[in-house]
């Protein structure tokens, strides 16, 4: 039996299709999966109320759709139109492919008419009451599924073949193995750090090197055509050979003025927005650590702010800072799109601070730029430039790896349980002590490589 979700997974990679279907499919849903299913289930249940009021009272819910190979159930059904939710605000390729698999079964048992996907308006801003019809977009995706169907028919063939294999043979791998729920099956003996750690390697440039028997990155040969980034990343790791661009860092950081503040926010994003003027996924500060530097002799400042409330965080996070940060002086961020995006949601929500954040906007410097723009490059980087792979490689004593929340996700999904789940004091305090840690450590981190680069441009 093939269901939609086998369909979906079968798009991801055969191989994790059979892997599914032989038990050896490896993926454990981590929290932040769990609570973006759980924002998901909220979309539909809204979605379903839309239904009601605004297609029709009689529609059906989880209407169940079978043939003798085929599953797939819908999530509206009226009058043999299907109408799919989505809790995002746009539509991808693998949601067209969904509803072509969920056309497909429906036209085989013969009761389909149109199919539509119900998703969320990404201008929706939340007034005093959620207003269901603002909230959604309705579109028709009967032409795109009935264009679909060929090629649909196509891969449900070939996706119950691939179901009934005794093996992977003719299966191939994908480009990008990440988050490998079966790697054992597709990269048994991948080297530690292998080709496909080159950040946007091309599939041209990966079946050359597999025809050439080449996995690990240091036997690709120094004649080996690669754009240039891609080829410092493999020379230096071939050399294990740091490469600094002493004269770049020095422009780069010459601009930065006192008071220094490291600045970084923890976001918390709703797809169905909570408080007034909110968006759909609006990031919702509820944290910041700021350190700062006041002159070249001062010592290190660290201000925090962490919201224990469920009310609107952003009102108090302002107020806070604000009377940290002044009117002049460098805010330094690692990869300024979301304390920048941020900065522009809370002028947009608060008005009234609207200069404020405009000025702070301004006054933005990535130091993450150092790394991303390879100013200076370490094989022990993986070609990542993310704070995460910089950090221990630059100041080995500190690591994001030491703390019970070490990453952006789990920040987020922490601060929800300790603000909207029961649980007894001392627990809602260790979620509050780790959410304090992690995020001091993002600015801690920032100083400490702001100050190292400082030393090795002398
Ligand atoms: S390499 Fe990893 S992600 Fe890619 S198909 Fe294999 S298991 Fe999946």
């Amino acid at each position: 039996m093939l269901t939609k979700s086998d369909y979906k997974i079968y798009l991801e990679s055969p191989i994790h299709l059979w892997a599914l279907k032989h038990g050896k499919y490896n993926h454990i849903e981590d929290e932040y999966e769990k609570h973006l299913k759980e924002q998901g289930y909220e979309v539909e249940k809204l979605a379903q109320q839309y239904a009601l009021k605004y297609i029709s009272p009689k529609c059906n819910f989880q209407k169940i759709y079978q043939t003798d190979d085929l599953y797939s159930r819908a999530d509206i059904e009226y009058k043999d139109d299907i109408y799919e939710v989505k809790s995002s605000t746009k539509i991808k390729q693998e949601d067209k492919d969904d509803i072509s698999f969920q056309y497909y079964v429906a036209k085989n048992i013969g009761s389909i008419d149109r199919i539509f996907i119900i998703y969320l308006n990404k201008e929706y801003i939340k007034g005093e009451n959620l207003d269901l019809k603002e909230l959604f977009v309705v579109k028709d995706f009967t032409e795109i599924a009935k264009d679909n169907l060929e090629k649909t028919e196509i891969n449900v063939s070939h996706a119950l073949n691939v179901i009934n294999k005794a093996n992977i043979d003719e299966l191939s791998s994908c480009y990008k193995p990440s988050t490998c729920p079966c790697k054992e099956l597709c990269h048994p003996n991948l080297p530690e750090y292998s080709i496909y750690d080159i950040p946007r390697i091309s599939k041209k440039n990966i079946n050359e090197l597999l025809r050439l028997r080449i996995t690990d990155i240091k036997n690709i040969p120094s004649n080996f055509e690669l754009p240039e980034r891609q080829k410092l990343q493999v020379e230096c790791t071939k050399k294990e050979k740091i490469i600094i661009d002493k004269e770049r860092i020095e422009k780069d950081l010459d601009g930065i003025e006192y008071p220094i503040y490291f600045l970084d926010y923890e976001t918390y994003s709703w797809a169905i927005p909570q408080y007034k003027g909110h968006k759909v996924y609006e990031d919702v500060v509820f944290q910041f650590s700021i350190h700062v530097k006041k002159t070249p002799n001062s010592n290190l400042v660290h201000y925090e702010f962490l919201s224990k409330k469920k009310l609107d965080p952003m009102e108090e996070v302002i107020e806070d800072l604000k009377s940290v940060i002044k009117e002049e002086g460098s805010i330094i961020v690692w990869n300024k799109s979301l304390e920048k995006g941020c900065n522009e949601s809370m002028a947009r929500v608060y008005p009234k601070h609207e200069q404020f954040f405009l000025n702070l906007n301004r006054r933005i410097y990535d130091i993450g730029d150092i790394f991303k723009y390879q100013m200076y490059v370490d094989p022990k980087f993986k070609g990542s430039w993310s704070i995460k792979n910089v950090l221990p490689v630059i100041s080995p004593d500190l690591s994001y790896f030491k703390l019970d929340i070490h990453k952006g996700d789990e920040a987020m999904t922490n601060w929800y349980k300790m603000t909207h789940d029961d649980m007894d004091m001392k627990q809602r305090e260790e979620i509050y002590k780790n959410l304090l840690k992690y995020c001091e450590l993002d600015t801690f981190a920032m100083y400490r490589i702001w100050e190292y680069l400082n030393e090795i441009i002398i």
